[in-house]
């Protein structure tokens, strides 16, 4: 293995899904939904693939994704996105943010990102040779969600930063970042004339009201951003590994140089089944946030009563509880024992930030699950400790 991806092992979700498989745990832990999206969807994606869909679509996606994507970005956001030239679909959001990081990345230069992250930011930035300055995350005392002092991002720039990532909803914290704030995202991109690298996989999983926000849509914005999105989120079907980047044409045909070697194209069948419930499935959509917003109210309440400090949670499948009010001071610790003690299996925030310090007293649970199955957890978890 080359020395500069030495550092990443497993990843954290393969190693607590294993563990929590081999002591039959509630899984918490990675975020994926137990139930299906929408049964039109999957039929059609059925019906596709009998009727004969199933060579190779277009590198760039198929032109009937293409432009719902853009008739979506439309009606939701008013962003206004050529489909043949600003809209490329990838292998999952994974794919379009790796290709994007490696299409755009030089050794050498410097990517800001918001810690804690997901994991596949610290290691593709790696992979394209660049170095990573985290802004961290932290409860406002006044409010208790998770945000940043804009001081801290300012002191983050340097001459050789080229990008920012900006993952809004936010996993793992359940921040949805308002307007303002990415206002001073947006005034430091102007000014040090950086690209934004945006992962809005979460975009419709926003709770009591608050909007998403695409970057995209401030200011001097649209030319310099790379939206990334994708199905498994939208649809609650994660194995899907569809998705989509967005952007100016230029930026757009940078990540398209660097993914036709990568994967070629994503699945065919798949995507005209997205594109077909993307275009009528939004009362499904809007359904899937009211169910998940009631399921954050009811592991936020259960884990509260067995002595977690929970955060906010805006927005996502997951949130933060804090372990220290139960006595512990280490999730990873706490982390790895809970599967064996408890039967419930939860990720330790720690791996998501690089200034482990800062995350260290936390869990990540994801409540993406049927009520019996969270009710199951809290109860696993009601004395454990
Ligand atoms: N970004 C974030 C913030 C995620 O939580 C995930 C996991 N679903 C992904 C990207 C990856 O998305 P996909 O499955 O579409 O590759
Ligand atoms: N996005 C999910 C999570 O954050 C799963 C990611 C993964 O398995 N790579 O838990």
């Amino acid at each position: 293995l080359i020395e500069r991806m030495r550092a990443y092992g497993e990843t954290i979700f393969a190693e607590m899904t294993q563990l929590a498989v081999d002591t039959e745990s509630v899984n918490l832990g990675q975020g994926f939904p137990d139930t299906d999206g929408p049964r039109t969807l999957l039929e059609a994606a059925t019906r596709h693939i009998l009727e004969g869909v199933n060579q190779y679509p277009p590198g760039p996606g198929r032109p009937e994704l293409r432009r719902a994507v853009s008739r979506y970005r439309a009606r939701h956001y008013g962003l206004d996105l050529d489909p043949d030239t600003e809209v490329y679909v990838t292998v999952g959001a994974t794919a379009g943010i790796a290709a994007s990081l490696l299409a755009l990345v030089e050794p050498g230069d410097e990517v800001l990102v918001f810690e804690p992250m997901y994991d596949s930011y610290a290691a593709m930035i790696s992979l394209a040779g660049g170095v990573r300055r985290s802004v961290t995350l932290r409860p406002d005392p006044a409010s208790g969600r998770f945000t940043f002092d804009p001081a801290d991002l300012r002191a983050a720039v340097g001459p050789r930063t080229r990008m920012v990532i900006v993952n809004s909803p936010h996993n793992p914290t359940g921040t949805v970042f308002t307007a303002e704030e990415l206002e001073q995202v947006a005034q430091v991109c102007r000014e040090h004339d950086l690209i934004a690298l945006t992962d809005e996989v979460y975009e419709f999983l926003t709770f009591d009201g608050r909007p998403h926000v695409p970057l995209a849509t401030l200011p001097g914005m649209r030319e310099r951003t790379l939206s990334v999105s994708s199905v498994g989120k939208m649809f609650a079907v994660t194995a899907w590994k569809t998705g989509w980047v967005m952007g100016p044409e230029p930026l757009v045909r940078a990540v398209r140089t660097v993914n036709q070697f990568l994967t070629f194209s994503a699945n065919g069948a798949l995507q005209l089944a997205i594109a077909d419930a993307i275009d009528h499935e939004g009362a499904w959509i809007e359904e899937q946030r009211t169910a998940l917003q009631r399921k954050r109210d009811r592991l936020t309440e259960g884990l509260t009563r067995t002595g977690f400090d929970v955060s906010v949670c805006e927005g996502t499948y997951f949130l933060m509880a804090d372990i220290r009010p139960l006595g512990y001071a280490d999730g990873v610790t706490v982390a790895r024992a809970l599967p064996r003690e408890a039967g419930v299996a939860a990720v330790p925030a720690q791996v998501f930030y690089d200034h482990q310090q800062e995350g260290a007293h936390l869990l990540r649970f994801a409540f993406c699950k049927q009520d019996a199955v969270l009710d199951e957890a809290v109860s696993r978890l009601t004395g454990w400790h």
